[in-house]
């Protein structure tokens, strides 16, 4: 293959080029066959020749870049020749004349669908708007539920984009920086991808906190030798004790990364000389499956027959591996000097699956003991999210993030089966994980023989028995609590289709009886009848007549119809049970698809009726009204554009005459008795409440603050020309409340 190289022109660029290659080649530890070769001399072959003309912002040429991430994908995923082929050609499709059709006629649709995968990715976060991020991300987790290697190529590339980010604008670092921390250390940490994981985390940091993560940096320096003999003195006794139980061994002690220390001076609130693991000892034993366990817990028994072990910090991963396959045996000891030291003890092939992630798993799949693949049962619950087609985007990318950073906990069945929850998981997402008809049936569980409730937080080890009954239903409050992806997903869509049936069914009523009284079906007509019920939507008179909060074997349209239109205000005929009707938007009606969640109004501007308003879908809290003149209006526009949705007020005779607080500011020359003149006004002149005054006056003049209780703008305005007519030495002006 030499001949073939020197046709490329040979300058220093190229020689750096050819070297790198090589370096590629070699890196792939697999034995590669004579189309291999081939195949990854083709791809780089099209790449080189698509990016000739292409630098990176550092001036290298451009095909430096997919060399690189085609040899962190061999090199530190473990992953084969299709993946190699597709990091070289990962950015052609996207940024050259390449076109897939192309791609797929030269290298089979397998690597054509890869690329596709990859080109549809790349854009996901240069969206401004943070719903169609949630939507291309979502994107881009039905490419990883297609074919993974879509997502460990992209890492590969990101990992590649950090470690030369130096070269970017500082702004431009900012971004990248922050979607690394964001969403791809978080992805590669669930693909157990433990190297990369921390690098990029360690590469982020670098940039989104220079000072702290230079100060570390420095620190680490400082102490490292004197760190060296510490773990030198610490190993020996156990380098002896080992070697003499005929182990084949390696024990390394290696500093933590600067991302977790920095992190635990936050969290616990201590400085760098207080955090005491600021490195961890690796005993890695090299033995063969079957003894796998046995002699992790024979090294264990060594290490602590040298230094007192905290029994509250064993972690066991080798009797349940991690979910993402990661297994090893913590423990933390009591070291020289009386210093806790972590050691970890696992076997070469647990620690090949712990740096490289599942890749490393799929070569020992066939041998492997553990028949549990955590990486399948990943991705089998993100396809479980993924089907529910119609959860709202940003909800769902909640909901991942909240999977991708959980921990994880595990509890058994009554059966003594193990299931693995997040951190943080009720009686009723194990329930729901079960299956989803005991999820919606779950009333509460037996605990370790002790009743619990439905949103009783579960610890590790719990045996967990769902109680069950036929009579219960999924209510909406369950959402507050629970953390399961699968549980969230499955109590929303009972209600959405608890919604359309209702609303299905009462539409078919509707229909049967405007039939029966032969009256044309109109739009008109629906209003007159929501008039008629005091209701705010179709949606609500169509549910209120399936659910029987209306009268339906009473309802009669003809007569509701003519009194309307007589605006008559009601036929005694008629006797619709509108006392028990619960509307939960009596002041405000928001938009359709919105209309029936809660709403309150928001401190910062306290609207009124009669203001101009919007409603600002909050996390948690449902709908919060806001002025459009409110201070954080603008704010929350521009960032969150898609929770911005239309309100407006309901008419005045169907708002419950509920007063409503608002404020004002007056402020003038100081003459006797202004106060009196003012509180006159308002409380006998016109008879409004004041809920609180408050006036100071200062060198001749005043100020003061009063908060009232009114029913819209137009009193408003009529209490503050009040005000003001009656003195020109008095300003009066609104203010918000909060
Ligand atoms: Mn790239």
């Amino acid at each position: 293959m030499g001949k073939e190289i020197k046709e490329i022109d040979l300058d220093q660029e190229n020689k750096i080029i050819v070297k790198s290659y090589r370096s590629l080649l070699k890196s792939i530890r697999r034995v590669l066959t004579k189309e291999d070769k081939a195949l990854i001399r083709e791809a780089f072959e099209l790449s080189l020749e698509a990016h000739k003309n292409m630098r990176r912002k550092s001036g290298e040429p451009y095909i430096l870049h997919p060399l690189a991430v085609a040899q962190i994908c061999a090199e530190e995923i473990g992953l084969g020749v299709t993946s190699v082929v597709c990091a070289l050609l990962h950015d052609t499709v996207e940024d050259t004349d390449i076109t897939l059709d192309l791609v797929k006629l030269k290298f089979g649709s397998k690597v054509s669908r890869i690329i596709d995968g990859l080109t549809k990715i790349s854009g996901v976060f240069d969206q401004p708007d943070r719903s169609i991020q949630a939507e291309n991300f979502k994107k881009m987790l039905l490419t990883l539920s297609d074919d993974v290697r879509v997502i460990l190529i992209k890492l590969a590339d990101r990992l590649h984009n950090m470690r030369t980010l130096d070269s970017m604008s500082p702004k431009s670092q900012l971004k990248i920086a922050s979607e690394t921390a964001y969403v791809y250390a978080p992805l590669a940490h669930r693909l157990g991808l433990y190297a990369i994981k921390s690098e990029l985390e360690d590469l982020s940091t670098k940039y989104l906190q220079a000072e702290n993560y230079a100060f570390v940096k420095n620190k680490l320096n400082e102490t490292k030798v004197q760190r060296n003999k510490y773990i030198r003195n610490f190993i020996e006794p156990l380098n002896s004790d080992m070697e003499k139980a005929g182990f084949k061994f390696e024990i390394k002690g290696r500093p933590k990364s600067i991302h977790s220390i920095l992190n635990k001076m936050k969290k616990q609130n201590v400085t760098f000389e207080e955090v005491y693991d600021l490195f961890a000892i690796r005993v890695i034993v090299d033995t063969d499956i079957e003894h796998e366990k046995s002699d992790c817990w024979k090294v264990y028994s060594i290490v602590t027959d040298h230094y007192t072990p905290n029994p509250d910090r064993l972690r066991d991963w080798v009797s349940t591996p991690k979910a993402n396959g990661y297994e090893s045996l913590h423990t933390t000891l009591m070291g020289p000097k009386g210093r806790w030291v972590e050691v970890q003890i696992r076997t070469k092939r647990m620690d090949e699956i712990a740096e490289k992630g599942f890749a490393a798993h799929w070569k020992y799949k066939e041998s492997s003991a553990n028949s549990d693949n955590g990486l399948e049962g990943w991705l089998a619950r993100i396809r479980d999210v993924l089907e529910n087609q119609d959860a709202n985007a940003l909800e769902f990318l909640d909901d991942f993030k909240l999977a991708l950073y959980s921990d994880e906990i595990f509890v058994f069945t009554p059966k003594g089966d193990l299931k693995k929850l997040p951190a943080g998981a009720t009686v009723l997402d194990f329930a729901f994980d079960i299956h989803t008809d005991l999820g919606a049936k779950c009333i509460g569980a037996k605990l370790n023989n002790k009743l619990v409730p439905l949103n009783h937080q579960l610890n590790n080890g719990d045996q967990v028995e769902i109680l069950s009954s036929a009579k219960q239903k999924p209510n909406e409050e369950w959402l507050d609590f629970v953390v399961t992806a699968k549980a969230k997903s499955k109590i929303r869509e009972y209600f959405k289709q608890l919604r359309l049936k209702a609303s299905a069914l009462g539409k078919e009523i509707l229909e049967r009886k405007f039939k029966n009284a032969k009256i044309p079906y109109s739009s008109d007509a629906l209003h007159s009848l929501m008039k008629h019920f005091k209701l705010k939507t179709v949606t609500d008179l169509y549910y209120q007549l399936a659910n029987e909060i209306i009268d339906r074997t009473k309802i009669d349209i003809e007569s509701i119809l003519a009194a309307e239109k007589n605006r008559v205000p009601e036929l005694p005929s008629v006797q619709p049970k509108t006392k028990t009707v619960i509307l939960p938007n009596d002041a405000i009606i928001l938009s359709e698809n919105e209309a029936n969640m809660d709403y309150g109004f928001a401190k910062c501007c306290s609207p009124i009726p009669g203001d101009e308003i919007f409603g600002f879908i909050t996390v948690g809290e449902g709908v919060k009204i806001h002025r459009t003149s409110c201070p954080n209006a603008v704010a929350l526009m521009s960032n969150y554009g898609y929770r911005i949705i239309k309100a407006k007020w309901a008419n005045a005779s169907d708002v419950s005459p509920k007063a409503f607080l608002s404020s004002i500011k007056v402020s003038g020359i100081d003459s006797v008795g202004i106060v009196s003149i003012i509180t006159d006004i308002i409380s006998k002149q016109l008879q409004i409440n004041m809920k609180s005054i408050s006036i100071t006056s200062n060198e001749g003049m005043f100020e003061g603050n009063i908060v009232l209780q009114v029913h819209d703008t137009r009193q408003l305005e009529n209490i503050m020309d009040s005000i003001k007519s009656a003195s020109e030495l008095i300003t009066v002006n609104r203010v918000d409340l909060g």
